[in-house]
């Protein structure tokens, strides 16, 4: 296997980064592979059979012109500053470039400990890889932004959690690995050049067109806002829950980064948290938007260094772009929700129809994924989809007379409207219960559900009858939900 690694940050960012090698697997072997994805990034496979590749994936085998490296960076862990943290159980094995110039980090995720795993193990469960491959592969599907995974292998060692696991190495594939906190390292232990340094990079890196900016860290900073606004709003709009939302968890990039405990809302609720160590619903759905803007001050508090020595006035500049977040995020949220909705260009009357749905979703416990779905049904004639979701013919009565009012004020054809909705409102998600069930036979050796569910996860928005098990909300009886970080 061939990945023609072109490495760019080890050279010009010395200090930002600790020399890794990674654990020797006893016995790897391949659970997945990506082979699309493969093809994407011109990774070339060739004849590697699926032992080399678990081999290249695994660590046990470095590819040619690898140079492992562990990120240094710090972050603010539910609130509270760490000064320390850093790839505690992820390597960078390079960086390439895909076919379309774009460059990417070929990172391995559980294959063990490097300069900063502190007193953690380095590896991973066979679970929370599996997870992380599934979500990762769901959100690309539904265009959210996001790493990728390209394989998941198997160590043929264990892993001691609560109890013991089979272990697991991912492949993760990201635009590249730069957290706010790792702009928070550097400002917290050196201070303005190096905040300069990794801006820089980060600009000649993701935005070349911001070089020529008056002030290029200001524009970055505006820049990675306006792209987190836009993944938390996305993140609404399917209804996902991250789970820990700390700094160092959120890349400047603005894709969706480092999958632990995170899933998808079945029916409404806004206070919805699924991971156990969330106690107090700081990460919850409603509050994720709030929690992106105070992400962001931190973020900002990490550039004002470097915004500070290009131009000390632009540090009023940069206090006005994280005071503009809440407004900033609403209007791109508004713009997702109208599209979810079939409404076309905004009119004052859809923001309070709008704002009021959560309620209703909320007191009539209707699953949030199958609402969007059973609307485009409506608007095709068919109502079963709908009262299926609804205790009682009159509920949500006024508020579904409210939207299709706000519909009459465009003249587009129901018909069309509805494939329009179906194309944004995806069918198939992975289902609390069924990522439940498909982790659970993986990791007894059966890997058919998962890859199953894997495909249909590919797949959101085209309905097929054979996968209409997989539409389905989970039993209303079912336990609540419960996700572990551990990955
Ligand atoms: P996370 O909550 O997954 O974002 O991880 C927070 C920090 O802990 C990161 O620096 C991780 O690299 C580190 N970490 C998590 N699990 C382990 C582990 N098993 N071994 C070493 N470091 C870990
Ligand atoms: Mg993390």
């Amino acid at each position: 296997m061939d990945f023609a690694f072109s490495n760019s940050f080890h050279a010009s960012m010395e200090g930002f980064y600790a020399p890794a090698v990674a654990a020797r697997p006893s016995a790897p072997a391949l659970l997945a592979f990506n082979h699309a994805l493969a093809k994407r990034l011109g990774v070339v496979v060739g004849k590697a059979t699926d032992q080399l590749l678990g081999h290249f994936l695994s660590g046990l085998e470095l590819p040619e012109g690898a140079n492992p490296l562990a990120f240094a960076y710090a972050g603010h862990q539910f609130g509270q500053f760490s000064s320390q943290l850093g790839d505690g159980r992820a390597l960078l094995l390079g960086e390439i470039i895909a076919p379309g110039g774009a460059r990417f980090d070929i990172q391995l995720k559980g294959s063990g400990p490097t300069a900063f795993s502190r007193n953690g193990d380095g590896k991973a469960a066979i679970g929370p890889v599996l997870r992380e491959y599934l979500v990762s592969e769901a959100m690309a599907a539904m265009e959210v932004p996001t790493t990728r995974s390209l394989a998941a292998v198997a160590t043929g060692d264990q892993v001691q959690r609560e109890r013991t696991h089979p272990g697991a190495v991912l492949t993760r594939v990201a635009s590249s690995h730069i957290r706010v906190g790792t702009f928070q390292f550097f400002a917290a232990h050196f201070g303005a050049d190096h905040v300069i340094r990794l801006s820089n990079y980060t600009i000649r890196r993701h935005f070349p067109e911001l070089v020529e900016a008056a002030n290029p860290h200001l524009a970055l900073l505006d820049r990675v806002i306006g792209l987190q606004c836009e993944l938390v709003a996305r993140w609404m709009g399917v209804g996902f829950i991250h789970g820990v939302m700390n700094t160092d968890n959120v890349a400047v990039s603005g894709e969706t980064l480092d999958y632990g405990p995170c899933a998808f809302m079945d029916r409404f609720a806004v206070n919805t948290v699924f991971s156990s160590i969330d106690a107090n619903g700081r990460y919850a759905y409603g509050r994720q938007p709030q929690i992106t803007h105070w992400n962001m001050a931190r973020y900002a508090e990490a550039m004002l260094p470097a915004i500070h020595a290009v131009n000390p006035a632009d540090v009023d500049a940069a206090k006005a772009l994280v005071d503009a977040i809440p407004a900033r995020f609403r209007a791109i949220w508004l713009d997702e929700m109208r599209a979810k909705l079939g409404l076309g260009q905004p009119h004052k009357a859809d923001e309070p129809l709008i704002d009021s749905l959560f309620g209703e979703l909320e007191q009539h416990a209707v699953d949030f994924t199958s609402f969007f779905r059973a609307l485009a049904q409506l608007l095709r004639g068919d109502g079963d989809m709908l009262q299926a979701l609804l205790p009682d013919a009159e509920a949500m009565a006024p508020w579904i007379a409210d939207w299709w009012a706000q519909l009459e004020r465009e003249a587009i054809a129901p018909l069309e409207r509805a494939d329009a909705m179906d194309a944004v409102n995806p069918l198939y998600i992975p289902r609390n219960h069924l990522v439940e069930a498909a982790l659970v036979a993986a990791e007894a050796g059966d890997m058919a559900p998962w890859t199953e569910l894997l495909q249909v996860v590919q797949n959101p928005y085209v309905e097929r009858a054979e996968w209409a098990a997989f539409a389905q909300p989970a039993p209303v009886d079912a336990d609540p939900y419960k996700t572990f970080c551990g990955t």
